[in-house]
């Protein structure tokens, strides 16, 4: 076996699943119930191709998880029961008239029978895979058109396929409308553009798409099996959902709305059939603990609105509702079975939120709260509480970075030593490198995975080019991989031993979504807001640029300037003292922006230039581009 090679579990994690396996209630199958129920019809051998036929969505290639019942060594046996459910697909009644295409993205499309067609809530990740879902149901269901466009939050998974079920001249024309949350088209591009390149590049360790799929690689993401790689689209919506209460008759179907704004998202609703008798909570309570603050980055979410939000819910719904369903997972059936899961979840983020900070205030910082809390049994062996997504370790941290900060208040950590000088350190403190291997080897035969992580961590950043302590680490992650029940955790620690091995992987990175219809629906403030983020502020510190932008056609006037290494825009004014004014269309701006002939437009006056041209180049100039490959378990 080349040593680049996944390895066999060890000993102890062998001895951990073991123990897990004896904890949990495996005997509990509902879960296999629900996620079966409803089947219409399913397609073997699931591949969705783009047009240059690249798969962009394989479930073939997890077809090892349905070849054995019990679960390989190399996986937690949690987690090979969600992954097995997660490889579930097909199309699925949830309710007469109530349908949902399940296992053809990370998401789920549910799609409601209206009057002259078909509602269809969130539309995927990709055109192709929303194109195939939408596609399964007609061939079931009949040639029904879409109807509306229901958007239940601002995440990709939710809309990025729209293009796939619907035409936006339809949307112009008035004949297809499409329904959000209020804030939704804001938080929908905003989220993924100051800090875009480093969210992506880290989502490529948490879903792991470089990974092989098989026992020792990539199995599952938690939600779903992992996210789809076609085309990202967006259709801006044409009406808000903007209070809770609110009630519309959409294709002649009544639907009742929760506004849940600062929950799992930061535009989200909520949202029942009163005439059916069902509940939909977008992804508020999905069959997981869900992430307070997602391993990729992203701003902290609120666990405790979340928490009141699904109180809220049982209130608003609780005792019209025969079944529910979210847009990741399968649905719960039963009046009494859907209010204990609601209030399970209300429960799960409030104890969450309310011990962290119950410890907080005892003085425990986050790692000291992370050891210390574990949820209370009667949630513990919860299945859909279990944490294949979200776990309580980062979560409690998550709770205490929203109150409380980065800085858990000592000062030793206050101004420590950046990784590559804090590891030659720890080397010559150890008494050189091959001293600390031989620590790291002694703990890894005890199996304490987490210190040989800790400590290699600080030997390869001291001396990246040591193969035994690459080797050494990527061995340990490896089995911290196996152990996690968390899918995603597992994906970062088997994507860290893989860029221990083989370099950082340059394969797709995750998530892409600065695509043009995202960059299209930006403001123009949120473009310069982006454009201050790549500035190179060392060398701006002696630069001053005043720029001048008549933008003709949305009718906006701006200056930007750049001064003491700082990028600044005023809107409303276009500078008497501009080094240069440039007007342009809206239209001219997103074609230079997204790389589109941006000579040819210079060229033809639709971007005009008055002034002193050069300081447009020199300002152009000091944007950084970001590196999307970067490493990240190495220097
Ligand atoms: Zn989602």
């Amino acid at each position: 076996m080349a040593v680049s090679d996944p390895g066999p579990a060890s000993a102890h994690t062998r001895a951990a699943h073991a123990h897990a396996a004896g904890e949990l209630p495996f005997e509990d199958r509902e879960d296999f119930e629900d996620a079966k129920r409803g089947l219409v019809a399913t397609t073997p051998n699931l591949v969705v191709r783009d047009a240059r036929g690249r798969a962009v969505w394989d479930m073939d290639s997890y077809a090892f998880l349905d070849s054995r019942e019990e679960p390989p060594e190399t996986i937690h046996p949690s987690l090979w029961r969600m992954a097995q459910l997660n490889g579930t697909h097909g199309l699925f009644e949830v309710a007469p008239g109530i349908y949902q295409v399940r296992g053809y993205d990370i998401s789920n499309m549910t799609l409601v029978e209206g009057r002259t067609g078909v509602i269809v809530v969130d539309p995927l990740i990709s055109t192709e895979c929303a194109a195939a879902a939408l596609g399964l149901y007609r061939a079931h269901r009949g040639e029904r058109k879409v109807s509306a466009v229901i958007y239940t939050h601002s995440h990709v998974d939710h809309f990025g396929g729209v293009k796939g079920v619907i035409d936006e001249e339809a949307v112009h024309a008035g004949e297809v409308p499409v329904w959000a949350p209020a804030g939704f088209l804001e938080h929908a591009v905003s989220e993924n553009v100051l800090a875009g390149t480093a969210m992506a590049r880290r989502a490529g360790y948490m879903f792991a798409p470089s990974l092989a799929r098989e026992p020792r690689g990539q199995v599952d993401a938690g939600i779903g099996k992992t996210t789809s790689s076609g085309s990202i689209t967006l259709i801006p919506p044409t009406h808000d959902v903007t209070f809770t209460g609110q009630e519309e008759e959409i294709d002649g179907v009544r639907i009742r709305f929760q506004l849940v704004p600062d929950s799992e998202a930061p535009a989200e609703m909520n949202f029942g059939f009163p005439n059916l008798g069902v509940l939909c909570v977008a992804e508020n309570a999905v069959h997981c603990m869900h992430n307070v603050l997602t391993p990729r980055g992203a701003a902290v979410r609120d666990a405790l609105r979340w928490s009141k939000y699904l109180a809220e819910a049982i209130e608003l719904f609780g005792r019209h509702t025969d079944v529910m369903f979210a847009q990741h997972h399968w649905p719960r059936w039963g009046k009494e079975r859907v209010i204990e899961h609601l209030a399970r979840h209300r429960d799960m983020y409030r104890y969450l939120h309310d011990q962290t900070l119950r410890l907080a205030n005892r003085g425990l910082t986050p790692t000291e709260i992370a050891a210390a809390v574990r949820l209370p049994p009667s949630l513990e062996r919860t299945w859909s509480c279990r944490g294949y997504y979200g776990t309580v370790s980062h979560n409690v941290r998550a709770v205490y970075q929203r109150y409380l900060g980065f800085f858990d208040g000592n000062p030793a950590h206050l101004d420590p030593h950046p990784p590559v000088e804090a590891g030659r350190r720890y080397v010559e403190l150890a008494g050189g490198i091959e001293a600390l291997l031989a620590n790291a080897r002694h703990a890894f035969a005890k199996g304490d995975y987490r210190w040989v992580a800790e400590v290699c961590s600080h030997a390869v950043f001291a001396e990246p080019t040591h193969a035994d302590a690459r080797e050494l680490h990527a061995q340990a992650l490896e089995q911290l991989g196996y152990q996690a029940e968390s899918a995603v955790w597992r994906n970062l620690y088997l994507v860290g031993a893989h860029e221990l091995r083989d370099g950082a992987p340059t394969t797709p990175t995750g998530r892409r979504v600065a695509s043009a219809d995202v960059a299209r629906a930006l403001s123009i403030e949120q473009l310069w807001d982006a454009m201050g983020a790549r500035l190179d502020g060392p060398r701006a510190w002696d630069v001053q640029i005043v720029l001048a932008w008549n933008f003709t056609d949305v009718h906006e006037q701006w200056t930007v300037s750049v001064e003491n290494g700082a990028l600044s825009s005023i809107r409303g004014r276009l500078a008497d003292d501009a080094d240069a004014t440039i007007t342009l269309t809206r239209t001219a701006f997103d074609a230079v922006l997204l790389g589109e002939g941006d000579g040819a437009l210079f060229a033809s006056g639709a971007i005009a230039v008055a002034g002193d041209g050069e300081k447009l180049g020199e300002f152009l100039g000091l944007l950084d581009d970001g590196d999307p490959a970067f490493a990240i378990v190495t220097p």
